[in-house]
């Protein structure tokens, strides 16, 4: 009979050393919750598996913020401020930022180049007293008691690690340390469908003259291409400069099963299926943009980015969920943290479909709750970005890298909040939280009707 399993012998872990906050994840959200809570004078170590930051953001080519800005009643604003302005500034300084672009004609988002994406995350932690460690894979947690979590165990180069931490801040997108912690989680849409993944690329050599405006076109291209007998993994391709504009990003490849489900950032062999498969679709999407694309006749790949892209795999379960309703109708919450102006993005199958509020009547954003961010049965974790507490559909919107940093620098502030108050994370005063958010730079939303 094939072996199924075998037996650890048990063993004495060495301690790496002992925080005040641990935040396992290193993107938008676990950059914006290390530094909220450094810059409060607290011990912070950030926990990344990769020799990076940025997350999604760096790890899977994204180079591209969404979310910083929402349409208030017509008028595009950026929304997102705080830790993230600064880190703006300070990727701005490094050359690698551009200007906001409109999107569909109704809200703006800002691509950056990754190495100064990087460089500025480096800085921007260090430069408020937060630990990094780097090449450190979170592999499983110690529990005190039963809903208390002790030590957060990592698997480095120099062997397995114990962290001990006062209050954990799970930012891993995935829920990992949640879910080892024991909390309850949704995964996907609870009928095994989820946001489709996608493998990034970026192609430099574009003739930027020749190109144009050929985001606008290659859509065109592309459907005149299908009725050619030409098949593509999905519809709504981007395809857009960036700050150096004979560089572009592409973001249109889709990976699914056979039967046609989206593969799960959660499974080891349906990662090792998706990088292969979207390294695949993108060599074959850059060959029709060579062919047809102007301006793309010389052009060539110059990167396919570290991991594939992965949007959606553990929702959290919290004190609230975010939901579709709330995007849309551009919900108020008295314990607002911030706010999320990105409508809902659902990569569903062979196409991308988009539901906004209503514009321009609306204010064009909800509040994020703090309770989104709390999670049920493990007393001192917080969960921030696109693994915290929303429905399916509400996270098809609030995933995006302005809503995460929103959520980041609430949780590390929360987390320092509750150390300095001795109190539960779920007993912190909220005014308190508001009032130092605020004070902070972050905008809560609460000046204008929905
Ligand atoms: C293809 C694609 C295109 C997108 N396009 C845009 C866009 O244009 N604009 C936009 O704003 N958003 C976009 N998004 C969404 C956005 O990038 C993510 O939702 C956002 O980065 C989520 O931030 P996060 O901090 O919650 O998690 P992530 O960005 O996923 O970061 C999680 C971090 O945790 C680390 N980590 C995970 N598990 C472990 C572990 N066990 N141990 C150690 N480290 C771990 C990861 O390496 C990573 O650095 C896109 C996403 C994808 C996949």
């Amino acid at each position: 009979m094939a072996t199924t399993t075998i037996q650890e012998p048990a063993r004495d872990l060495p301690v790496r050393g002992e925080y005040e906050v641990v935040v396992l994840g290193g993107g938008p959200a676990g950059i914006a919750a290390a530094t909220a809570a450094a810059m409060h004078g607290r011990k912070v170590l950030l926990v990344e598996r990769y020799g990076f930051l940025g997350g999604m953001g760096t790890a899977a080519g994204v180079t591209n913020f969404c979310g910083l800005h929402a349409n208030v009643h017509g008028e595009i604003k950026q929304v997102v401020r705080g830790v993230a302005g600064e880190l703006l500034s300070r990727i701005d300084r490094l050359g690698g930022l551009n200007a906001p672009h409109v999107v569909f004609g109704k809200i703006a988002a800002q691509a950056y180049d990754t190495a100064a994406y990087k460089c500025a995350t480096d800085d921007l932690l260090l430069g408020h007293g937060a630990g990094i460690l780097f090449h450190a894979f979170g592999a499983g947690v110690i529990m005190d008691a039963d809903d208390s979590i002790r030590a957060l165990i990592v698997e480095t180069k120099s062997g397995r690690q114990a962290v001990i931490g006062q209050i954990f801040i799970d930012c891993s997108g995935d829920g990992d340390l949640a879910a080892w912690a024991g909390a309850p989680f949704e995964h996907g849409d609870g009928a095994g469908g989820m946001l489709y993944p996608t493998m990034m690329f970026r192609v430099n050599g574009v003739d930027p003259a020749v190109a144009g405006d050929a985001w606008k076109t290659i859509p065109n291209l592309m459907d005149e291409a299908e009725r050619r007998g030409v098949k593509f993994p999905r519809k709504g391709a981007v395809v857009r400069p960036q700050k150096n504009p004979i560089e572009w990003r592409v973001n249109v490849t889709q990976m699914k099963h056979s039967d046609g489900r989206a593969l799960d950032g959660t499974k080891a062999d349906d990662l090792s299926v998706g990088e292969i498969e979207g390294r695949r679709q993108a060599a074959a999407f850059f060959e029709f943009l060579k062919r047809e694309a102007p301006g793309f006749g010389n052009a060539y790949i110059v990167d396919t980015p570290p991991q594939l892209g992965i949007r959606e795999t553990r929702r959290v379960s919290g004190h609230y969920q975010l939901s579709r309703d709330d995007v849309l109708n551009c919900a108020s919450f008295p314990d607002t943290i911030g706010v999320n102006g990105w409508p809902i993005e659902k990569h569903v199958a062979g196409d991308v479909e988009w539901l906004w509020p209503a514009i321009p009547q609306s204010r064009g954003f909800n509040h994020l709750p703090y309770r989104m961010l709390l999670p049920r049965d493990v007393s001192n974790l917080l969960v921030a970005g696109r693994c915290a507490s929303m429905t399916h559909e509400g996270q098809s919107a609030a995933r995006v890298s302005g809503a995460c940093f929103v959520m980041g620098q609430a949780a590390g502030t929360a987390a320092h909040l509750a150390l300095s108050g001795n109190s539960a994370l779920d007993q912190i005063p909220i005014e308190a939280l508001q009032k130092l958010l605020e004070k902070d730079g972050a905008y809560l939303g609460r000046d204008v009707d929905s």
